[in-house]
């Protein structure tokens, strides 16, 4: 039976909902995670994999970072490929010792649904949240069946696509919405990874990107035309396309496989401000969405969770409700910050003018952006903070 009331309803059982209710949970906030899809769907959703040091941080400091330390893997350079020649960008020695790890996101969303519910949690799959009430006042949350979730707070980890942000009146946040002009086909492999780190070739028929995964899945993104769909990218074009834009003047070996999983990423950016209304506080991608380039969203959304648990936490354990104010304003500086630097990224990495008569131009522009960013130190120093993220 659902509780009918508790302090914080959480909607969404993703990396910002999940690490959020745990750290409620384990400072004696009472919470519940309210999530439509299964335990099986969200423990097998695969998104990114890039976990930047800080969150890696976070996540010792919590004692919820034993399986990525122990199975992820350590990445601590970048590359780019240009003209059949490598670009390697190492983090040091001027990253500090710091580096990411590659993890994927619906491991560490299984582990922290693992150690929510080791905690005791309360956690609802296949309990969609329909409408929030009363968001000024006494918010409730309704569900399909009628029942409705009584909250102090409700914080909305629900995506995208989640009816959160959609509860909100219109007007209330101003939401500043960019949609790019490149596509990406993103592609899921049973291929075991070809590098043992990111792979960005910037290449006139247009970019593509090589990440690993795990130790048998990569993933692969191709810059596409806007229009193009699945149905333009048979298997044979996919591998075809991807040999030619990672080619190398030397010798290398591309790993294929099975093709399991494939989509069209919209390259689109959105913020909305403030990420609360009322006793509705949004974090992840309710509030705001970047382009995969850079591997950011499950980043930023983890940091959202932290530390919108930090206020909640104080505002219901001494009634202090400072933290919990100055959420929004917080989070939006960095989140800026992460937008600009992903916007200067797209235009690093996507070639520009796809398929028109200003790309052979715009491909050369682009070329010299590559080579100052390896030549200039000063412009590396600059890239590597925001890249590996110790601002
Ligand atoms: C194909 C793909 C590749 C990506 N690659 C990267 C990458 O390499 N690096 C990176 O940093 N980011 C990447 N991202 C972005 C990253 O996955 C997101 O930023 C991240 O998932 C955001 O986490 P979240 O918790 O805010 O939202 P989500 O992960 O979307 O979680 C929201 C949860 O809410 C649930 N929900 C929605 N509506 C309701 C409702 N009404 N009631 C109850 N539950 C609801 C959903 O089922 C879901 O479980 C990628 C995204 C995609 C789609």
């Amino acid at each position: 039976m659902l509780n009918e009331r508790t302090q914080v309803g959480v909607i969404g059982a993703g990396p910002a909902g999940m690490l959020l209710a745990v750290l409620l949970r384990r400072a004696g906030v009472d919470c519940v995670v309210l999530e439509r899809r299964d335990r099986e769907y969200v423990a097998n959703r695969a998104r990114g994999a890039t976990v930047e040091h800080r969150v890696v941080d976070l996540l010792r400091r919590h004692d919820l970072a034993g399986n990525l330390l122990r199975t992820g893997a350590v990445e601590d350079a970048v590359e780019f490929r240009l003209g059949g020649r490598r670009y390697p960008v190492r983090y040091e020695p001027l990253a500090g010792g710091r580096s990411h790890y590659i993890y994927p996101q619906q491991f560490l969303v299984r582990d922290l649904v693992d150690a929510y519910l080791a905690d005791g949690g309360d956690l609802r799959f296949e309990t969609a949240a329909e409408a929030i009430d009363d968001l000024t006042g006494q918010p409730r949350i309704r569900l399909a069946d009628g029942r409705e979730l009584r909250c102090d707070v409700v914080a909305g980890c629900d995506g995208e696509y989640g009816v959160a942000r959609r509860a909100i009146p219109a007007g209330a946040l101003r939401c500043a919405d960019y949609q790019y002009d490149y596509a990406w086909l993103s592609v899921l492999a049973e291929a075991p990874p070809s590098s043992d780190c990111v792979i960005n070739a910037l290449h006139e028929s247009g970019a593509c990107v090589h990440v690993r995964r795990t130790p048998t899945v990569s993933r692969f993104y191709l810059q596409c035309g806007r229009d193009e769909t699945r149905a333009d990218w048979p298997d044979e074009r996919i591998w075809k396309e991807v040999r030619i834009r990672l080619a190398l003047d030397e010798p290398w070996t591309l790993h294929t496989g099975p093709v399991t999983d494939t989509g069209t990423v919209r390259m689109r950016s959105l913020v909305c401000d403030p990420m609360r209304y009322g006793s509705l506080f949004l974090a992840g991608d309710a509030a705001h969405i970047v382009p995969p380039v850079g591997g950011k969203g499950f980043n930023l959304a983890l940091a959202d969770a932290q530390e919108l648990a930090l206020g909640l936490i104080e505002r219901f354990t001494t009634g202090d409700h400072r933290r919990s104010d100055a959420y929004s304003q917080h989070r939006l500086a960095r989140i800026w910050r992460a937008q600009e630097f992903v916007h200067w990224m797209m235009d690093l990495v996507n070639t520009p003018g796809y398929g028109t008569a200003d790309a052979a131009f715009l491909h050369r522009v682009q070329a010299a952006r590559l080579t100052r960013l390896v030549d200039s130190p000063a412009y590396l120093a600059a890239f590597l903070e925001d890249y590996v993220g110790w601002w």
